[in-house]
């Protein structure tokens, strides 16, 4: 069993000083203070002014808490210890509520201001892959479980030990300026974003039915991934559609078995098989329109036992990409008739299971457009990409079709250095990136309770 060692965070007393110093020399210097006028701009300034301090001082903790979740990392549904973590980093810091076993093993906890104001939730992934690490980071897992069965190397190939450290971080930062906080955020811990194990339920999906976003109800959620393509510092955002609706196929194509010297007695499910595969293509090329996003890939076929015997059956299987939900139903509908036809050609048949896993995950945009002008004021406009959306899929998708949401790229490649891809064993997300992504995420939270309670 492995354990973590307790981490303490420092009394956060020391912040209602620096809280007061900043108000008197906003007082000194003709502006008014923070508490007579909300949501001033100097009331801003003086709140961004204390996320850096708080960003300064939690920072170094944080990177070690870092360290310690990615050398420890935990298969979607078993994050057990990162959820003791959390849920323990959450309580030393004094929140309001801390509530675990949530989706199994899912972490909320409540932090409220000391200033009236609207709710805003805050959303990370805790759950790792089953990727065998690659890379040189002294704190890299070595770590091996079994995953379906075999035995397989866990690495948070995915950055989601970045996403759980940056909103352990932001937990710290909001929680020692308290006081000042114009509202309450809701801090969201979520397991298996990566998918559940065979036959279990899980993930956003299971969050949000057991309640995760009632009582008290978010206003809106935002959140955020690890992106190896973006150099720490920069930020990448998608107004409106960002990531892709994900669904995965299986196909069965029953045919005849018979010996490969007489294929005239069988039903080759190869050959009907290979024409599905090419003519599955034709769906992307000529059934969606030219400019519509789409993809249908076909990642496994698997089929026959002996060079000179024709198989009864060939099991295919793939995945749907799609944004629009009409091109989804047809996509669906065109598998099942080209399925049909070619079975039905070569006198065969064929199974689809079709699964619909993931919705798109689409930023709202009237709240992106609202929150870019705070990412900007954090690490300069220049380092603010618009990114185009992408094909990959987030069950984030399922918090921001139930509130608005956001959901963003923070950069967390080294400049001067290179990374794998995310689910690579090279994937190398730079520490740098820590510090960027809590301050970051600090001040969108508090810029969205001013806005939002103005
Ligand atoms: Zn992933
Ligand atoms: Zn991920």
């Amino acid at each position: 069993m492995r354990t973590f060692p307790p981490w303490r965070s420092r009394s956060p007393s020391t912040v209602g000083l620096l809280a007061a110093a900043l108000l008197a020399a906003a007082v000194l210097a003709g502006a008014s203070p923070v508490v007579a006028q909300p949501s001033s701009p100097e009331d801003r300034a003086a709140l961004a002014a204390l996320i850096d301090i708080e960003v300064d001082r939690v920072a170094p903790e944080i990177v070690a808490l870092r360290h310690r979740i990615h050398q420890h990392p935990e298969l979607g549904n078993r994050e057990f210890e990162t959820a003791a973590l959390v849920a323990e980093h959450l309580r030393a810091l004094g929140f309001d509520e801390v509530t675990t076993d949530i989706a199994h093993t899912g972490v909320v906890g409540i932090l409220r201001g000391g200033r009236p104001g609207p709710v805003v939730a805050v959303r990370a992934d805790m759950d790792a892959l089953p990727v065998t690490e690659a890379t040189d980071l002294a704190f890299k897992s070595s770590l091996r479980t079994t995953y379906l069965g075999q035995e397989v190397g866990v690495m948070h190939a995915c950055g989601h030990d970045i996403h759980t450290s940056v909103e352990l971080g932001v937990a710290s930062v909001l929680a020692a300026m308290r006081d000042e906080l114009p509202g309450t955020v809701k801090f969201i811990f979520q397991p298996a974003e990566e998918g559940v194990p065979p036959g279990e339920d899980g993930g956003a999906e299971l969050m949000v039915v057991e309640g995760v976003l009632g009582d008290p109800e978010p206003a809106a959620i935002f959140g955020l991934h690890a992106s190896p393509t973006l150099q720490v510092g920069k930020i990448g955002y998608t107004p409106g559609p960002a990531l892709a609706a994900v669904d995965h196929f299986h196909i069965e194509i029953l045919g005849t078995q018979s010996h490969g010297a007489w294929p005239h007695e069988s039903v080759d499910p190869v050959v009907l098989a290979a024409q599905v595969v090419m003519a599955l293509q034709t769906i992307r090329s000529r059934n969606m329109p030219p400019l519509e996003p789409g993809v249908v890939s076909v990642g496994i076929i698997r089929g026959g036992e002996r060079f000179n015997i024709i198989p009864e059956q060939v099991h295919l299987e793939g995945t749907v990409r799609t944004y629009d939900p009409d091109v989804r139903d047809m996509v669906e509908r065109r598998m099942n008739e080209i399925l049909a036809g070619i079975t039905a050609a070569g006198g065969g048949s064929y199974e689809l299971e079709y699964d619909r896993a993931t919705p798109a995950t689409i930023n709202d945009v009237a709240l992106t457009e609202r929150m870019v002008p705070a990412m900007e004021a954090v690490v300069g406009s220049e380092n603010v990409i618009r990114t185009d959306p992408v094909m990959g899929g987030e069950d984030f998708a399922y918090f921001s079709n139930a509130v608005p949401g956001l959901y963003y790229w923070l950069g967390t490649t080294k400049p001067g250095t290179t990374s794998g891809g995310l689910h690579t064993p090279t994937y190398t997300g730079d520490d740098e990136a820590i510090a960027v992504g809590m301050r970051v995420m600090s001040n969108l939270l508090v810029d969205f309770l001013l806005q939002e309670g103005d």
